[in-house]
């Protein structure tokens, strides 16, 4: 179906065609309709699906009407709340808002923790009418008057099942009691827990549904390929694979921070560029990091799930699991980093021995089974005891310990703490 059938006008349509998309994805094809009938929407879609699109669009379409070039702040009060959990995703979700709406009047503007305040003070109190935010940066900002959420017409919840994740419900709920009671409310999420649906039942007033990818299944497009290694030459056996493969852009997942520093290290040892992204490194460091590895100076990121999330790297070839992640739902969040908007692509895991019951909440999840191979010179060790994974208990318990932890880590990181993804725009996809 061409976009010209979903109801969007002739600057939406414009715009549409300046970034080069030629028909919408299966998440547009659904979601715009409804969005632009006025009703509420429930939306299980991950990042990669074109999902911005499938909100941002209809919201300018409903805006439209009251895009105006008064100086009047008054006259441009927030009517769209985008609330996302990340700096990167509320500065990707920005980007798309204006790319999408560079021929409509209307102002927008994106707001996280994690950079001095006043520079959004002053943009918001001079009046946008879309505002992408973190939670906890938009309730500073409310606190100081900067932002009122009096006049919201459309609240966008996005990337829901992370904002539980990071412990960011309370702050939700209070941001959602500042809104108007009539409005319409949009929901995406990546995954669908009780979590989730208790939220979601909280505050959609008979939504439509749309599901895009069947729920907790891998994304098609991805080839997945599994290699059980023994737990000290995973490094090696990870050199060996980007040389062998002439693998060049690599996104490569730890499960820590000192993990993702330390393959970083062996890795350029070995002659192979890499990089670590996770929160203990600056701004500009992430920033630098990212953009180098876009210019192809540097080959592989080694990055944590947290960190990771809302990284858009287009046409990314290959992702690799040095470790499996603790949570299942993160091994579907990480693979969607390959084969986006319906590239193919392949994802390669590294798995020891004690990765074995994390292997199979994977493959539960997934309701299938990972395919595997071994590498001839690592086969691994039949005989290796597995190990706790967080270094103390029996590996079921210490799992669960780590899990913890890392949910502990995640609501820390409130306000968005995470660097400028950036994407290159119009790919001509
Ligand atoms: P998202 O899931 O919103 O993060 O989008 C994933 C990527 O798909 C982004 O880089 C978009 O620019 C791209 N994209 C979104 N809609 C389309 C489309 N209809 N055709 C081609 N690419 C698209």
């Amino acid at each position: 179906m061409p976009f010209d059938h979903l109801g969007l006008s002739a600057a939406t349509l414009r715009a549409i065609a300046d970034e080069g998309y030629e028909e919408p994805t299966p998440v547009q094809e659904q979601a715009i309709p409804i969005v632009l009938s006025g009703r509420d929407l429930l939306a299980a879609a991950q990042t990669g699906t074109g999902k911005t699109a499938a909100f941002v669009l209809p919201i300018l379409e409903l805006l439209a009407p009251t895009a105006n070039t008064s100086f009047s702040p008054a006259r441009h009060p927030v009517r769209a709340l985008i609330l996302t959990p990340t700096r990167e995703l509320a500065m990707q979700i920005a980007e798309s808002v204006k790319a999408y709406g560079r021929h409509v009047p209307l102002r927008s503007a994106v707001v996280y923790g994690g950079v001095p305040v006043d520079p959004q003070v002053k943009e918001t109190r001079a009046g946008v009418e879309i505002l992408v935010a973190t939670p906890g940066r938009l309730l500073d900002l409310v606190g100081q008057k900067a932002v009122n959420l009096g006049q919201v017409s459309i609240f966008v919840l996005d990337e829901a099942d992370r904002m539980l994740d990071m412990g960011f419900i309370p702050d939700i709920r209070r941001i959602m009691e500042l809104l108007p009671a009539r409005r319409q409310n949009l929901l995406f999420s990546a995954t669908f827990n009780d979590d989730v649906r208790r939220l979601s039942g909280s505050f959609l007033h008979d939504p439509e549904t749309v599901e895009v990818a069947a729920r907790n299944t891998a994304v098609e497009t991805v080839r997945q390929l599994l290699y059980p290694v023994d737990r000290d030459r995973k490094t090696a056996l990870l050199i060996h694979l980007i040389r062998t493969n002439g693998w060049r852009q690599l996104l490569v997942f730890t499960r820590t921070k000192i993990a993702a520093s330390r393959l970083a290290r062996e890795l350029d040892r070995a002659g192979i560029a890499a990089v670590p992204i996770h929160s203990d490194r600056s701004q500009s460091e992430r920033t630098k990091a990212l953009a180098d590895f876009k210019s192809g100076e540097i080959e592989v990121l080694v990055a944590t799930d947290v960190a990771s999330r809302g990284l858009d790297i287009e046409e990314l070839p290959v992702v690799v699991n040095y470790e499996l992640p603790l949570v299942a739902e993160d091994y579907l969040h990480r693979i969607g980093r390959t084969a986006r908007a319906g590239l193919e692509g392949d994802a390669v895991s590294l798995a020891c021995v004690d990765e074995v019951d994390l292997l199979r909440g994977i493959q539960r999840l997934m309701r299938r089974a990972i395919p595997w191979t071994v590498e001839p010179g690592f086969v691994p060790d039949r005989n290796m005891e597995p190990r706790p994974i967080s270094g103390r208990g029996s590996p079921g318990a210490s799992v669960r310990d780590a899990r913890e932890t890392r949910a502990r880590e995640g609501a820390g990181r409130r306000g968005g703490i995470h660097p400028r993804g950036g994407r290159p725009r119009a790919s001509g996809r």
